[in-house]
């Protein structure tokens, strides 16, 4: 095999549109939940991913705990989100209130802004720190489920609004199925099979 279909840190889609989805999607799941892959399997998938999505530098620490609390932040996350378990938003608070325990305000230009320091926990810190902007935010009415893999995304567009989370991949997918399905119905439909 020349590639592996299995998404990992660096090769998952970032489609989510947000730095808090994007965590929320490394799980690939069935519709029903069942957990199909994990995409954060070692504390350097944390640091991989952290890093595409401009959080943290390439190399900065990680460790058991640091995906252990990545992990954490994700369930609890995913369980809001989807309303699974709404009281979820408990965990996420921890985790909100532990990243501005360890945080610093420091000046950057005209204003402050938090800053941590460079331990394994910062990742999870500003995944944190994302995750409130989400629920706290406006992006939040606008997330939605894909319809082709039930990814979360945040629909910035006007009007009828976005159903799949990258129209590249899971759009044209769909779009296959669809035209594979109406033209079993044409066929189907022409009710003598002489025809
Ligand atoms: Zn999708």
């Amino acid at each position: 095999m020349a590639t592996d279909p299995v998404p990992t840190a660096s090769s998952m889609r970032l489609d989510g549109g947000h730095p808090a989805l994007d965590l929320v999607n490394t799980v690939h799941a069935e519709v029903d939940g069942t957990v199909v892959h994990d995409v954060l399997r070692t504390p350097q998938d944390v640091v991989v991913l952290a890093h595409r999505l401009g959080l943290v530098a390439a190399d900065h620490p990680t460790g058991e705990a640091a995906l252990a609390d990545a992990r954490s932040l994700r369930d609890a996350l995913t369980d809001v989100l989807t309303d699974i378990a709404p009281d979820a938003v408990a965990v996420v608070q921890q985790h909100h209130r532990a990243a501005m325990n360890a945080a610093r305000l420091v000046r950057s230009g005209d204003v402050f802004e938090h800053r941590w320091a460079a331990d394994e926990h910062t990742p999870v810190h500003r995944w944190a720190v994302a995750a409130v902007d989400l629920l706290t935010g406006p992006d939040l009415t606008r997330v939605h489920r894909c319809d082709g893999c039930n990814w979360l995304f945040v629909d910035r567009s006007r009007g009828t609004g976005r159903r799949w989370c990258s129209m590249v991949d899971c759009g044209t997918t769909a779009k296959k199925r669809r035209y594979v399905q109406r033209r079993r119905e044409r066929r189907g439909g022409r009710g003598n099979p002489d025809v």
